[in-house]
């Protein structure tokens, strides 16, 4: 199991596989008891999702087709706020200049914290009421999704991933919580345990069509879109795409977190691998890929293989990011990983895609989470 753990770097794969054996030994029966349930019940998901349909492009070009109109509510209140700004800016400019237009943008400039006082006759514009009105936590058909636990059409209604973004990095979307784990767009890092810390998530699943090397299952979205990738790549004759890891449940990081303390001390397994109730695989959101030809290779072979090339530039499309890049440690948390896919939704994934992120702290304005 440890072999297979994402948080494990390439450089440490050989002892990785030596601590693999102690695991085993140390926690295998506390493991097989919490994952035998878990593992019946992914065998009868799977024969219920075998018939499931999967996501169309259709719904996605429907999503789109209806965030122009949301968008257009949005701007006109955007541009009210701009005119009063704007209208506020003139006035101020035209007395601190004696009426000369010229003069306005340079006087725009200068302003800092509340406005001038007027002179007599000028209108004072009102901007709270103005500012109130930004927030996506006042728009029914965001709260409604919501409540209902509608991702997408929580996305949606904010204007697309771009603007949902935006609304909850700026702080304006506290009705929003990134420490939702039914959510796709949960952040669990160093700083941002599970709450509850021994979270399960309800919905897993074995994605269909996808070869498995382990009895690891996704939540039903993710495994969706991972049937849909993995198709992708082999229809662009990139090759198979199999997984090892996917969910994996507070006991059982449990279980390999303390086989690592025991080999190596807490310094050393913190850098290899999550403390329970931190890892992104007790979502169900999260999954470690491996380039198949024939036989399936392992992590450390994703990076330079042709599907892991095809993964970096097309996972995006079907609603994942490589969530932890190169050179991000210090933000992330982690070392690259090449082969841990992270499912966030088409939409979020597209913004984060075409934002140029490379890390989800900096997506949603976090801060950076190095260490525990
Ligand atoms: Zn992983």
């Amino acid at each position: 199991m440890t072999r297979h753990d994402p948080e494990t770097s390439p450089r440490r794969a050989a002892r990785a596989e030596a601590e693999r054996l102690a695991t085993a030994a140390l926690t295998l029966p506390e493991a097989a008891a919490d994952d035998a349930p878990a593992a019946a019940s992914t065998r009868r998901a799977l024969r219920r999702d075998a018939g499931a349909p999967q996501e169309s492009a259709s719904e996605t070009r429907g999503i789109r087709r209806l965030a122009p109109v949301l968008l257009r509510r949005r701007l006109a209140g955007v541009a009210a706020a701009v005119v009063v700004i704007a209208g506020c800016a003139i006035a101020v400019g035209a007395a601190a200049s004696g009426g000369s237009p010229e003069a306005a943008s340079d006087a725009v400039a200068q302003i800092a914290g509340p406005p001038a006082v007027a002179d007599d006759g000028i209108p004072v514009p009102q901007l709270a009421a103005v500012a109130a009105t930004a927030t996506p936590c006042d728009d029914p058909a965001f709260t409604t999704a919501l409540a209902a636990g509608d991702d997408a059409a929580v996305i949606d209604a904010a204007g697309g991933g771009g603007a949902f973004r935006a609304a909850v990095a700026s702080g304006i979307a506290p009705c929003v919580s990134l420490s939702d784990p039914n959510r796709e767009w949960l952040v669990v890092n160093k700083q941002r345990p599970y709450d509850p810390v021994d979270y399960q998530p309800g919905d897993l699943v074995m994605p269909a069509d996808v070869r498995a090397l382990e009895d690891s299952a996704l939540r039903a979205p993710a495994a969706r879109a991972l049937t849909s990738l993995v198709k992708a790549a082999a229809d662009a004759g990139v090759g198979e795409i199999g997984y090892l890891s996917a969910y994996r449940s507070y006991t059982t990081q449990k279980s390999t977190y303390a086989g690592r303390v025991a080999v190596g001390g807490v310094a050393e397994a913190d850098r290899e691998s999550a403390r329970p109730g931190y890892s992104e695989h007790q979502s169900g959101m999260a999954v470690d890929i491996v380039p198949c030809n024939g036989s399936c290779k392992t992590l450390d072979d994703v990076a330079a293989s042709p599907q892991g090339a095809w993964v970096r530039d097309h996972a995006w499309e079907y609603g994942f990011i490589t969530r932890y890049a190169e050179g991000r440690e210090s933000v992330s948390g982690y070392e690259p990983e090449a082969w841990h896919l992270r499912y966030i939704g088409p939409e979020l994934a597209r913004a984060y895609r075409e934002g140029g992120y490379t890390t989800l702290e900096e997506f949603f304005g976090l801060p950076a989470a190095p260490t525990y």
